[in-house]
């Protein structure tokens, strides 16, 4: 999941399927199957049974996209930019918009 350089509460751009154009915050990520929860994004609609306590009725929910569907943000280009990681003296590794230079935390 390394190469995704995505991370929980990254702002990322649909860039296909039914939300292209949408943008919204990870909220989890899979690295299994390679797949993103975005908040706001590819919403489905569940049907819950009713029960004793509760109606029933329909809920809806976020659903996951594959990460090949989503483009990071950069908070400064206002875009979805693919960024590229650089190493810092210290050793962390940072993202960096490959359009502005700037580090994407
Ligand atoms: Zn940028």
């Amino acid at each position: 999941m390394q190469k995704l350089k995505l991370r929980k509460k990254d702002k990322v751009l649909v860039v296909s399927g039914r939300d292209k154009g949408k943008t919204g915050e990870i909220i989890k990520i899979f690295p299994s199957d390679n797949r993103l929860l975005v908040g706001k994004v590819n919403i489905v609609t569940k049907h819950k049974k009713a029960t004793q306590n509760e109606p029933g009725g329909l809920s809806k929910i976020e659903a996951p996209i594959h990460y090949s569907n989503v483009m990071l943000v950069c908070p400064k280009c206002d875009k979805g930019v693919r960024p590229k990681l650089e190493t810092l003296q210290t050793g962390e590794r940072v993202r960096v918009c490959r359009k502005c230079g700037e580090t994407i935390l």
